[in-house]
């Protein structure tokens, strides 16, 4: 910790792998500039406190079910959250108010404020109730964060017409979206969505700021003064916030190391690294397709495949073709969880077959890792065409979960001329990120002096 300036955070993450990762990497860069830290965390997907001794955790009921804590409804898990947790909270949060108030004015630390992720939503009125000003974290690429607001707005104006429109020209209303892609955002129950998002750009209007992780300059150019324009709070960007300490998990899956020394027996830049980060899941006649993908292209691979990954699935070994485990021999390795960063830094590592989640995406930038784009979901979408069509530092599959266009992607990247080019534009891409991060290295986006 640099030298204790009395002040402490309170931090209240959603409880998903995509916003746990973040929202811990933000406490340890504010922790190292001197504040201290209280994590307010649900009992499910609770962070592994003892992983991080330097701060104080205090859990709190979430009201979930078992099967509730099992679905893969994001919106419907986060709106059952906001729910149940919004009591426990308050009480929660207005003790510890309490509990400063009735320290020796040695101990004294002054709580500054509340750091929460957007989607909660009952945080914003409660912490002005109690005159705490509140920071929204946003796991989001800015411009996904910026314009998902008018989805409700497109999805009664335009649906029918982007139905009939040519499927790969640019959305002119969402870009780099093509229409496809903005139909498929757009094509998914509504209802419950619209109202929620209404909710969370009211509470982060109301905010005393917004702190944009694992966004910077160099990624977001294209949104971020407008951003400052719309939300009209003090907006802060910190880069790729897990190249601040490398190598520290806060992950909720155990990882299975053995994959570093199977990739330390790999040539460099020869593996193709699979996984669809913590969320995603596909069919087994797609997990089959994959399977043969990999295994017809002549590339060692390392693939992610969560015991949660396939739907309505039997056991997932059971799931793989017979013939495709026989032929997989050393060429190929499947885990249930890696270290991702600590992969993706790997020297071997030559490609990444990913969702495009954003913290994957920012995490193969980082590392100048090129990657083949499968984006099945909400900003991935957005984030894959910046990837391929943008920066142009990865290929689309389009969506076509096929193993001929599986493997022949990846003989694109890997072994064609195309492949090469990929490869030096995500170099330049990658230097220019690593060079922001240095120079705002010691500022933090002015994140430290501006919440003291
Ligand atoms: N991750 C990991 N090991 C894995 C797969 C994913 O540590 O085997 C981490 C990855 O490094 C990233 C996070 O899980 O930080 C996934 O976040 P992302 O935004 O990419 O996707 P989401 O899970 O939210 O869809």
């Amino acid at each position: 910790m640099g030298k204790s300036n009395g002040l402490r955070v309170i931090l209240f993450p959603l409880p998903l792998q995509g916003c746990i990762n973040p929202m811990i990497q933000l406490a340890k860069i504010l922790h190292s500039r001197g504040f201290s830290i209280t994590v307010i965390h649900t009992r499910f997907n609770a962070p592994k406190a003892s992983s991080h001794p330097l701060f104080t955790f205090f859990e709190i009921p979430d009201g979930l079910s078992e099967t509730e804590a099992t679905t893969h409804d994001v919106t419907l898990l986060l709106m059952l959250l906001n729910r149940n947790c919004e009591s426990p909270f308050r009480d929660c949060l207005t003790k510890l108010l309490q509990s400063v108030d009735s320290e020796t004015e040695q101990e004294k630390q002054r709580i500054t404020c509340l750091i929460d992720d957007s989607g909660w939503v009952f945080t914003q009125p409660l912490a002005k109730s109690l005159n705490l000003p509140r920071l929204v974290l946003n796991t989001y690429k800015v411009s996904f964060f910026r314009n998902h607001f008018v989805l409700p707005k497109l999805r009664r104006e335009m649906y029918l017409a982007l139905q009939d429109s040519k499927q790969d020209d640019p959305a002119e209303e969402f870009p780099p979206l093509r229409n496809k892609d903005l139909l498929q955002i757009l094509d998914v129950e509504t209802e419950v969505l619209d109202s929620y998002s209404k909710m969370i750009l009211e509470t982060t209007k109301a905010s005393s700021g917004i702190i944009f992780v694992s966004s910077c300059e160099e990624l977001d150019q294209d949104s971020l003064s407008q951003a400052r324009e719309d939300f009209k709070v003090p907006i802060f960007t910190i880069g790729p916030s897990h190249s601040y300490f490398p190598g520290s998990s806060s992950s909720l899956f155990t990882p299975d190391e053995t994959c570093i020394p199977w990739l330390d027996k790999q040539e460099d830049k020869s593996v193709i690294y699979v996984s669809f980060g913590s969320i995603s899941t596909i069919s087994e006649s797609e997990l089959v397709e994959i399977s043969w993908g990999l295994g017809n292209s002549d590339q060692p691979f390392l693939w992610v495949v969560r015991v949660d990954s396939v739907v309505h699935g039997k056991e997932c070994v059971e799931t793989f073709p017979k013939e495709f485990i026989e032929k997989l021999n050393e060429r190929g390795k499947i885990v249930t969880w890696t270290p991702q960063q600590e992969v993706l830094k790997h020297r071997a590592i030559g490609g990444f077959l990913t969702h495009n989640g954003w913290n994957s995406t920012v995490e193969s930038v980082s590392e100048g890792v090129p990657m083949i784009c499968l984006p099945f979901q909400w900003d991935q979408l957005l984030n894959a065409r910046f990837v391929s069509e943008v920066w142009m530092v990865g290929i689309h599959l389009e969506g076509r979960i096929e193993r001929n266009e599986i493997e022949r992607a990846i003989t694109r990247l890997f072994l064609e001329t195309e492949g090469e080019a990929i490869r030096e534009r995500m170099e330049l891409l990658k230097e220019k990120v690593g060079r922001s991060v240095k120079q705002n290295g010691d500022r933090c986006g002015g994140l430290g002096s501006d919440i003291g």
